[in-house]
């Protein structure tokens, strides 16, 4: 082959692969942008190019169920949605993986399966970008594929995505439970089929919120809960329908495991509503929520500037105005108070102005919210965002690699349960990569880079709230 002709086949090559980029397409359909709003992103699979706008139209339906579930509707404001496009090459969704311009989604025996390859293999692809976000900002965030197909069932994938046919949407939100809450399914009636919620050592993916092991009164996590009245465990008798108590099954499993009521969407698809304890744990998760889930973080209109992840590295603010805002809305009252250098600051309301404060030091707001959903004390939101004064960019301090973080292997970290779980890290070359949790074990989280780094390698605590970046 002459030069000539390798250079034009380059040039086809590249325009091939300029049109199918051009074809993905994200764009913002509802809510805010911000850092502290949740994204939730639909994909399309198995829609052709001249079934955009079927597609576009399951989407809308899509969201129209979600907007009706409680407590997404009560926390709508919370969310932000998105909806990427790219066709596939044929109609309908494949028994095999093999149409797949984005993320190979197939059947297997009728049930959606996923060839997690295809989807990040887009990874490192800055063309897959979404709503001129950064490029994380589609593999960090959660993600609904929404399948040309009415074969029932649903998937979920690492908590973080699920694949779901178009209309049914009682599995849709079922799978939400899954993915933003990290519930666990309630019902039982398929042993032998391997654990979605705990490890073969004991320990859990995710925190468990609606499942127990244990119907010791103490150890049920949805205890507060139980009225002393109900027996546990609790019997499947009619007199029992209506209670909160300890039935048995879940996990898949039909002994050894119990859940909390009777009805609940994560009992069933068919059933209509979250069960109180479910409910609760998917309103802690909504206002947990800031750019990522860091336990009891209270999810905040605005915040300015950004707070840090870190406690032992807080955001420097050199001027300007500190504002912290709840979300229009939102039907959390949160109570809010400033401190500086120790000392309580009166007259302070949402937003503290730099200049206003006597010299440089700590800065703190401290928040504490309420929701009618939750009973537990341990899901109450409250929170501390912490900022550093320094009135001198001279003098501002650089992060540092945190307290509490092991490194296992490449691109592989323990970090301990009491430390705010990083969301990137920075190799020797300079390049972020993004952590992701993959199991929680006896002694901490257990953390991996989206892929390896290197060996040489530094933590560096960053949080990008303008791009946005993953959470658990
Ligand atoms: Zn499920
Ligand atoms: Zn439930």
């Amino acid at each position: 082959m002459n030069r000539d002709l390798l250079s034009m086949v380059a040039l086809v090559f590249s325009a091939l692969v300029a049109r199918s980029h051009a074809a993905f397409d994200c764009k913002l359909l509802a809510g805010k942008e911000r850092a502290d709003r949740i994204p939730l992103i639909f994909y399309a699979a198995g829609y052709t190019q001249s079934e955009r706008a079927k597609y576009e139209a399951d989407v809308d339906e899509a969201i129209a169920e979600i907007r009706k579930a409680s407590p997404f509707r009560e926390y709508l404001g919370h969310f932000s949605f998105y909806r990427a496009w790219t066709p596939s090459l044929r109609s309908g969704v494949l028994d095999a993986p093999s149409d797949s311009v984005f993320a190979d989604v197939f059947l297997m025996e009728g049930a959606p399966r996923w060839n997690s390859d295809g989807f990040w293999k887009h990874y490192g692809d800055t063309a897959f970008t979404c709503a001129g976000r950064h490029q994380n900002f589609i593999m960090s965030n959660r993600g609904i594929f929404l399948l040309n197909s009415d074969a029932s069932g649903g998937l979920t994938i690492s908590h973080n995505w699920t694949v779901q046919s178009r209309h049914h949407w009682g599995t849709l939100i079922h799978e939400l439970g899954h993915v933003l809450a990290g519930l666990s399914d309630e019902y039982g009636g398929y042993p032998g089929r391997p654990s979605g919620t705990w490890l073969s050592d004991g320990s859990t993916y995710v925190p468990v919120y609606n499942l127990t092991r244990s119907i010791q009164r103490d150890l049920i996590p949805w205890k507060v809960w139980i009225a002393d009245t109900v027996p546990l465990p609790t019997p499947p008798d009619p007199q029992h329908y209506h209670d909160i108590g300890a039935f048995l099954g879940g996990d898949y499993q039909d002994t050894g495991v119990y859940h909390p009521t009777t009805d609940c969407r994560m009992l069933s698809s068919s059933l209509d509503r979250f069960c109180p304890v479910c409910r609760e744990a998917i309103t802690h998760r909504i206002l947990s929520y800031t750019s990522g889930y860091f336990f009891n973080r209270i999810a905040l209109d605005t915040v300015i500037p950004i707070p840090s992840l870190s406690r032992w590295d807080s955001t420097v603010v050199t001027g300007g105005k500190v504002v912290v805002r709840r979300i229009p809305g939102d039907t959390v009252p949160v109570s809010l108070r400033w401190r500086f250098n120790g000392g309580w600051l009166t007259g302070v309301r949402e937003t503290l102005d730099i200049a206003t404060l006597p010299g440089n030091g700590a800065l703190e707001a401290i928040l504490e919210g309420a929701s009618p959903f939750i009973r537990n004390p341990d899901l109450v939101p409250r929170d501390t965002f912490y900022w550093s004064v320094h009135k001198s960019t001279a003098t501002m301090p650089r992060s540092k690699p945190m307290d509490g973080i092991r490194r296992m292997g490449p691109g592989l970290f323990l970090v301990a349960q009491d430390v705010p779980v990083p969301q990137w890290a920075r190799g020797a070359n300079g390049k972020r990569v993004s952590l992701r949790v993959v199991a929680r074990t006896a002694d901490g989280w257990l953390v991996r880079g989206a892929s390896d780094f290197g060996e040489a390698l530094f933590l560096d605590l960053e949080r990008d709230m303008t791009n946005s970046a993953g959470g658990l």
